[in-house]
């Protein structure tokens, strides 16, 4: 199981980033979302993205961070330019079975660095959790990405047009 924790959400200033975090998430094969303020806005769109294209992911704003960190029974993966190096953090991080995913929006406070069980960056330079979740995501998962089938439609790729199909 794979659970993503955005913490510092500004509904006001950070809606498209934070959804682009659940988006990619769940695109990429996260089963929970947890953010740390609450946006019923937030949760309702992304409730209806997978109702319409699949995927049993569930969503929570409006969490405690430190709780959920706290409870947490598995390993605790906080994404910051500074961590450990994505090549060798995915050799520790591989098999395991619960792994929750904390990613920031503007400073992150330090106890997150002290709680995490590890620090990991996706190179040393400061880009964006959006990028670094995808790039983690699809690492663990050796560079795969899940299949929905459970939406109202889904896409059969064309290299030139929209092909959209009904789910029966
Ligand atoms: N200097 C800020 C900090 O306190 O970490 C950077 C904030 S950055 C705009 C937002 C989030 O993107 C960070 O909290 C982190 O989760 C993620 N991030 C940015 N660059 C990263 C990198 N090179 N590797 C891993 N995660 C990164």
């Amino acid at each position: 199981m794979i659970t993503v924790l955005r913490i510092g959400h500004r509904p006001e200033r950070d809606k498209r980033i934070t959804t682009h975090v659940a988006l990619v998430a769940r695109a990429f094969g996260a089963q929970h979302i947890l953010v740390d303020t609450r946006d019923p806005d937030l949760e309702k769109n992304f409730i209806s993205t997978c109702e319409r294209w699949g995927g049993q992911v569930s969503i929570r704003t409006g969490v405690k961070w430190k709780d959920e960190v706290r409870n947490f029974k598995g390993r605790i993966v906080h994404l910051t330019m500074y961590g450990e190096t994505v090549d060798k953090a995915m050799d520790i991080v591989k098999s395991d079975e619960d792994i929750m995913i904390v990613v920031g929006a503007e400073k992150v406070p330090r106890e997150v660095y002290d709680m995490a069980t590890i620090n990991v960056s996706v190179g040393n330079q400061p880009h964006s959790e959006v990028a670094a979740l995808a790039i983690f995501l699809y690492r663990l998962a050796d560079c795969t990405m899940p299949d929905f089938d459970d939406g109202q439609m889904k896409i059969l790729p064309n290299p030139r047009g929209k092909t959209v199909v009904e789910n029966e």
